[in-house]
C-alpha cells in the first residue's frame, strides 16, 4: 500500500511530491496533463525569477526535482476515490490502488469566452487574453483593457484592474446585470459598460478586436470573468465538504472534512496563485507525514 497518492501534477501536487518523497514516503502521483500553470506564457510575480518564467518550464523543473527523490508519476486520470479500510481506494480506468492518505491537487478550469479555440489559445499566448489580474495586472499598466462578464464577480474584477489602468471596459456576455451599489462604484471609477452579445473576435494589430452593437472595439488585453469549474468532484463524492462553488473546505493544516484526505492549491478555498498552491502543499505534506508517523513511527 502507498503512503500517499497525489491526484494532480500542477504546482500544488508537485510540491507535495517533493516534500513527501524527501520524507522517505512511498508516494504515487497521477496527472491527466491539464495544469493551469501550463497556460502561463511567462509569470512575473512568482518570486525567485526576476526575468519571469514560463509555466511549462516551471512545471518541468518541479517534475525533475520530484523525480530526483523517487516520485512515481503516471500520466492518467483518476476516475474514482473512496474511503477504504486503513485509507483510500483510488480508481484509474479498471485498476484500483490503495493508499493510507490522499492529497487532492486537481485545480480548477476557467470558463472561456465564446470564441474559436485556436484564436483563444493564440490570444492567450500573446497576453491578449488574460485570466488573473492578481498575477499579471502589472503587465496591463496604462493599457486598454476589457473585462468580459457581468454581475458581482466581473464588476469586482473590473474595479480591481482600475488600479492598473484608467481605461477599463466591462463587456456583458448578454445584457448587464449589476448590483446597484457596484453600478455606482463602476461609474465613479469611470469603467465603461457595454452590453453583449459580442462577436467578430479577432487579433488585429496586436490587439484583441470584437464587434458589439455600438460598433468595432479593440483592446490590448481582455480578462474573461466567467467563473471556473472547481475540480473537486472526486473528494465531494467520497464525502468531503465543499462550498457552494465547489471549493473544498480545509483547515489550517489542509485537512478536508474527510479524515486522511487532504487538499491543496486552487481546488481548496483560497488565493489561486502558484505561491499559495506551493505553500499549502508544503503544509499538507508535512501534516500527512506527521499523521502517518503517529499511526506507526517512520523510523529508518
Ligand atoms: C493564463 C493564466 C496565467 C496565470 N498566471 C499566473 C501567475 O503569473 N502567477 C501565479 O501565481 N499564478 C498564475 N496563474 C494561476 C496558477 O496557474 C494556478 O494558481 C496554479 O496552477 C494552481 O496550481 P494547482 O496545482 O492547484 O492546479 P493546476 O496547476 O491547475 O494543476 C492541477 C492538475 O491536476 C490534474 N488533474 C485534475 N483532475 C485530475 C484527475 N481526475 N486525475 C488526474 N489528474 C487530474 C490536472 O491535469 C492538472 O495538471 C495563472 C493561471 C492562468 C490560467
Amino acid at each position: 500500500m502507498d503512503d500517499c497518492i497525489i491526484i494532480g501534477g500542477g504546482p500544488a501536487g508537485l510540491t507535495a511530491a517533493i516534500y513527501l518523497s524527501r520524507y522517505h514516503l512511498k508516494i504515487r502521483l497521477f496527472d491527466c496533463g491539464s495544469s493551469r500553470a501550463a497556460l502561463i506564457p511567462c509569470t512575473h510575480n512568482h518570486a525567485g525569477y526576476p526575468d519571469g518564467v514560463s509555466g511549462l518550464d516551471l512545471l518541468a523543473a518541479m517534475r525533475a526535482q520530484a523525480e530526483k527523490y523517487g516520485m512515481v508519476r503516471e500520466a492518467a486520470k483518476v476516475t474514482g476515490l473512496r474511503a477504504a479500510e486503513r485509507g483510500f481506494a483510488v480508481r484509474i480506468a479498471d485498476r484500483e490502488i490503495r493508499a493510507r492518505s490522499v492529497l487532492l491537487a486537481t485545480g480548477v478550469v476557467n470558463h472561456r469566452p465564446p470564441m474559436p479555440d485556436d484564436l483563444h489559445d493564440a490570444a492567450l499566448a500573446q497576453g491578449r487574453i488574460r485570466y488573473c489580474p492578481v498575477c499579471d495586472g502589472y503587465e496591463v499598466t496604462d493599457r486598454r483593457v476589457a473585462v468580459y462578464g457581468t454581475g458581482e464577480h466581473a464588476a469586482r474584477e473590473a474595479l480591481f484592474i482600475r488600479s492598473f489602468t484608467r481605461d477599463v471596459t466591462l463587456i456583458a456576455p448578454d445584457r448587464h446585470d449589476l448590483p446597484p451599489d457596484q453600478s455606482a462604484q463602476l461609474a465613479a471609477a469611470g469603467v465603461a459598460l457595454i452590453d453583449g452579445p459580442v462577436g467578430g473576435w479577432a487579433i488585429e494589430r496586436e490587439q484583441l478586436a470584437l464587434s458589439a452593437e455600438g460598433g468595432h472595439l479593440a483592446f490590448d488585453s481582455l480578462y474573461p470573468a466567467l467563473g471556473s469549474h472547481i475540480r473537486s468532484e472526486l473528494a465531494v463524492e467520497a464525502g468531503a465538504r465543499a462550498d457552494e462553488r465547489g471549493c473544498l473546505e480545509v483547515d489550517d493544516h489542509q485537512r478536508t472534512s474527510l479524515p486522511g484526505l487532504f487538499a491543496a492549491g486552487d481546488v481548496a478555498k483560497g488565493l489561486d496563485q502558484i505561491s499559495h498552491a506551493m505553500g499549502e502543499a508544503g503544509v499538507a505534506a508535512t501534516t500527512i507525514r506527521n499523521m502517518l508517523n503517529a499511526e506507526a513511527p517512520l523510523w529508518r
